[in-house]
């Protein structure tokens, strides 16, 4: 390790390689503590040497010395990640992006940047065009890399579904094979390195979708039941063009929102991010549903992002530690909602909008009291039994499917050293 860590500090500059067991340990955590599992169970892993370069070619060059000496590399944005993915298991190099993050390009319906800018950035630079991100995750401040091989969705999903339904039209790869080079890859090809936790290679670049930028508005509005907050939810969904997001809170959920007037305490809030153009039918929509508009805020819609998907889980955490979420979707958990209440008595449910084949939906954040590991995964297969889809936030392994991710894998790094841990070898048939 030694002699990795003068050589890099050779390649890249003194200030781009750490040692400081402070610098190692925040390099070595993220926001896993969010799972009473994880919590309990990470980090398990301490990084030993932490590097930062500043572009791609010096990402190429750190992995390419890492790969000669046969050290693992756990590549890292903000590590805002929620399932321990950014996590060193094995300990050896973090490879943090957070300098590399330039925009390289903007042009018509997309743009080009490096791996660690954040989102804050790439939707500035796209707004200067006439044109905002396709979609962003409720963790603005994390980076376009991370979000790509860590995250799912957000802002934008109900129009543009998860990441992987056509968001990233490109990407430059840096391969663990020794070879100091970027691989670009187009379209379909850039699949599995997605939600792949860096372990199909380095993401060096992205080229990511814009979209129009549009005149969008908060609208927010209140129910007193949650089954008409949820019939507006998908009625707004409709309409053309879609929210950017249609975020759904109960009451107990409301109570860890900010104190704001739109919000009131004692009903159901719904919140959505509208296009002004369709702010009278959304209107209409509210009351035909029984519900009450409390406001329209022309400067609201960053907050709306910011009461959205994970952060409702933070924020009722905050208030009711104990609880621990589980991540569902599907038409069945809000056509069966009673059955799921009945499941968990005393769960709480945050749902936000997406599209997807079928049309737009909801998924959701469920939050149960935590007892054990065990019984909430007896919880998520109930949940399953009902026909809703549980995807598991208490593990920092992928999920099967893995057959692409694993190929990838076997070309980009044949000596299994990028994120060692978190790709689980293939169960024999
Ligand atoms: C409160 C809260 C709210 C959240 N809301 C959302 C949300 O709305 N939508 C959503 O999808 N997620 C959400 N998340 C999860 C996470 O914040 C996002 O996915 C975020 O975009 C991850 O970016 P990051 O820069 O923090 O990545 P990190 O956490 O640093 O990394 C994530 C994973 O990607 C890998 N990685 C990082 N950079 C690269 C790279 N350049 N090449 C290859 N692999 C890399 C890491 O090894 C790790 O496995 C939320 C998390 C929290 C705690």
């Amino acid at each position: 390790m030694r002699d990795l860590v003068a050589r890099l500090r050779q390649a890249l500059g003194d200030d781009a390689v750490s040692t400081d067991p402070r610098v190692r340990r925040t390099a070595s955590t993220d926001w896993a503590s969010m799972s009473p599992v994880l919590a309990a169970k990470l980090p398990a892993g301490l990084a030993d040497a932490v590097a930062f370069p500043a572009d791609p070619a010096g990402l190429a060059r750190t992995v390419a010395l890492a790969h000669a000496a046969g050290v693992p590399v756990t590549p890292r944005g903000k590590g805002t990640g929620n399932y321990g993915q950014a996590i060193p298991l094995r300990d050896g190099l973090v490879v943090d992006l957070t300098r590399s993050r330039r925009v390289v390009d903007v042009g018509a319906g997309w743009i080009t940047a490096e791996a660690g800018t954040p989102f804050v950035t790439l939707e500035a630079a796209a707004r200067r065009t006439g044109q905002e991100l396709a979609m962003f995750p409720s963790t603005v401040g994390s980076t376009l890399g991370g979000f790509l091989a860590g995250g799912a969705g957000g802002t934008g999903s109900i129009e543009n579904g998860w990441l992987w339904s056509g968001f990233v039209t490109g990407l430059d790869v840096v391969p663990c094979t020794g070879a100091e080079e970027l691989v670009h890859l187009a379209g379909a090809d850039t699949a599995p390195l997605l939600h792949a936790y860096g372990t199909t290679g380095v993401i060096a670049s992205a080229t990511v979708r814009l979209r129009p930028r549009r005149d969008w508005t908060a609208l927010f509005a209140s129910f007193p039941a949650e089954a008409d907050a949820v019939a507006a939810g998908l009625a707004l969904m409709s309409l053309d063009p879609a929210p950017r997001l249609v975020s759904v809170d109960e009451p107990g959920i409301v109570a860890a929102l900010p104190v704001d007037p739109a919000i009131p305490r004692d009903r159901c809030s719904l919140r959505a991010i509208v296009d002004t153009g369709v702010l009278a039918a959304a209107r209409q929509v509210v009351r035909a549903a029984g519900g009450r508009v409390e406001e329209v805020r022309a400067g609201g819609p960053a907050l709306l992002t910011s009461l959205s998907f994970n952060h409702a889980t933070h924020r009722v955490q905050k208030v009711r530690p104990g609880l621990a979420h589980l991540q569902v979707g599907g038409p069945a958990l809000v056509e069966r909602a009673a059955e799921v209440r009945a499941l968990l008595p005393g769960a709480l449910v945050h749902l936000d909008g997406l599209g997807g084949p079928d049309g737009p939906g909801f998924v959701g954040l469920l939050l149960t009291r935590y007892t054990t590991e065990q019984a909430l995964y007896e919880a998520m297969d109930a949940l399953r039994g009902l026909g809703v889809h549980v995807s598991d936030p208490h593990t920092w392994e992928l999920a099967e499917p893995l057959d692409d991710v694993r190929r990838a894998a076997a070309r980009f790094d044949p000596a299994g050293l990028l994120n060692p841990g978190k790709l689980p070898a293939a169960v024999p048939a």
